[in-house]
């Protein structure tokens, strides 16, 4: 049974902590990291929460607990992780374009490092030499991701180094004396055809034996999750069937075994997250109705920045006459969640909820506007806890000075 939340209890929720509100549950993730679990079990698979989707430390702690790994892009991420109480050895630290010192302090924090470009390899070969091993992050060129924006393999991409280089990494490995454990790549978000991990899996393949001490593949994540409800979702299972019979014939062909990671974001935790709004205003215009609600993109900005698609929900009104709205914001700016959607009839008032709201939800809100981040509840065990609480006013003053 997949579990969910009911629209009394978001009603409730929303009634005792205000609105915008968003609610995380826990069991969701867990629902989610299981399937994975269980999709990849004949394989010898790790899964790094790719944790830049949630960050909340309690969102942390939990994935934690079920015995996931952690995959950070920052090294403020690294150190949320290690406060979570995440081992270094699980957390995966995979930066782009950032300071050559901001890895070497990962280095020293004692994460597993993912280096993208050659320029930080050849720092690192020469800094470090053998005595800490890395892994690699390559661009294999495969098109794949819901769109141009989250796809990262395409040949413009700034992430990774180009498998056409490979002979220039292994000089710059050979000569350094890098010991490299681990290859990466990540081609994109939302990839619904299970082939591109399978054509990806292939080209790493083939690129392991210019790396002798090879002991994992990292292939990033990509799995995606229903948004519209006819959605489909990634189908893990069958993908875990094919690759046990790829491992098996690479281990037949090479005797090599070698561990298989992921970096699951939005599989964790998208679907574990709902978005609690209330509707200001039902304002007719010669065009269309729009419903104007307590929020806006600097609260939920995927809509506006990816074109993505949200499942919205009068909750307040379910049974209500269906009809047509444009769902917008408050936020001075073009600002809609939703063209010409069917809701079931929504009055002032109105509590609507954004499904898929757990990841790239509160994590990209901002303060524009200068209007305040919501609050953030963590349902574990039927309980809701406050994980966040809403801002105030003298927040948005916090790390200004005043000289005038
Ligand atoms: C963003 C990201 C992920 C997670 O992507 P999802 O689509 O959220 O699963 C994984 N790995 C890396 C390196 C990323 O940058």
């Amino acid at each position: 049974m997949s579990q969910q939340l009911s629209r009394e209890f978001l009603i409730q929720l929303a009634n005792e902590y205000g609105t915008p509100l968003y609610v995380y549950h826990a069991e969701k993730i867990k629902e989610q990291y299981d399937k994975l679990k269980g999709a990849f079990g004949k394989i010898n698979a790790r899964f790094y929460y790719a944790c830049k989707a949630l960050t909340n430390i309690n969102v942390l702690k939990y994935v934690n607990s079920l015995g996931a790994g952690v995959d950070c892009v920052s090294i403020y991420e690294v150190k949320l992780a290690l406060k979570a109480g995440f081992d270094p050895k699980n957390i995966l630290y995979t930066p782009n374009c950032v300071d050559f010192q901001e890895i070497v302090a990962a280095k020293d924090l004692g994460v597993n490092i993912n280096i993208d470009n050659i320029s930080i390899l050849e720092q690192f070969g020469n800094k470090f030499g053998s005595s800490y091993p890395v892994c690699i992050r390559l661009n294999p060129h495969i098109m794949a991701g819901g769109n141009f924006k989250i796809s990262t393999g395409h040949v413009d991409s700034k992430f990774g180094i180009s498998i056409h280089q490979m002979r220039h990494i292994e000089r710059v490995v050979k000569s350094t004396k890098l010991k490299v454990t681990g290859v990466h790549m990540h081609t994109g978000s939302e990839i619904k055809d299970i082939g591109v991990f399978l054509e990806g899996l292939d080209v790493m393949f083939e690129i392991t034996s210019h790396f002798p001490d090879l002991e994992f593949i990292d292939l990033g994540s990509g799995f995606k999750v229903p948004y519209q409800p006819d959605d489909p979702e990634t189908d893990v299972n069958t993908l875990g069937q094919k690759m046990a019979v790829a491992f098996k014939n690479f281990e037949k062909e090479t005797g090599k075994k070698l561990q298989v990671w992921f970096e699951p974001g939005k599989y964790l935790v998208s679907q574990c997250g709902y978005f609690v709004v209330k509707t200001n205003v039902v304002k007719q215009t010669p065009a269309t109705v729009f419903a104007g609600v307590n929020s806006g993109f600097n609260h939920l900005i995927r809509p506006m920045f990816y074109e993505a698609y949200h499942h919205i929900e009068n909750i307040s009104n379910p049974n209500g006459p269906e009809r047509i709205y444009t769902v917008v914001g408050n936020i001075c700016e073009t600002d809609t969640f939703a063209w010409d959607r069917k809701l079931h009839e929504v009055r002032e008032g109105d509590y609507l909820v954004f499904y898929n709201a757990g990841a790239y939800g509160f994590e990209m809100s901002s303060n524009f506007n200068s209007r305040l981040k919501p609050a953030e509840v963590l349902v574990k065990d039927s309980k809701a806890h406050l994980i966040r609480k809403r801002d105030e006013f003298e927040d948005l003053l916090k790390n200004q000075i005043e000289v005038l």
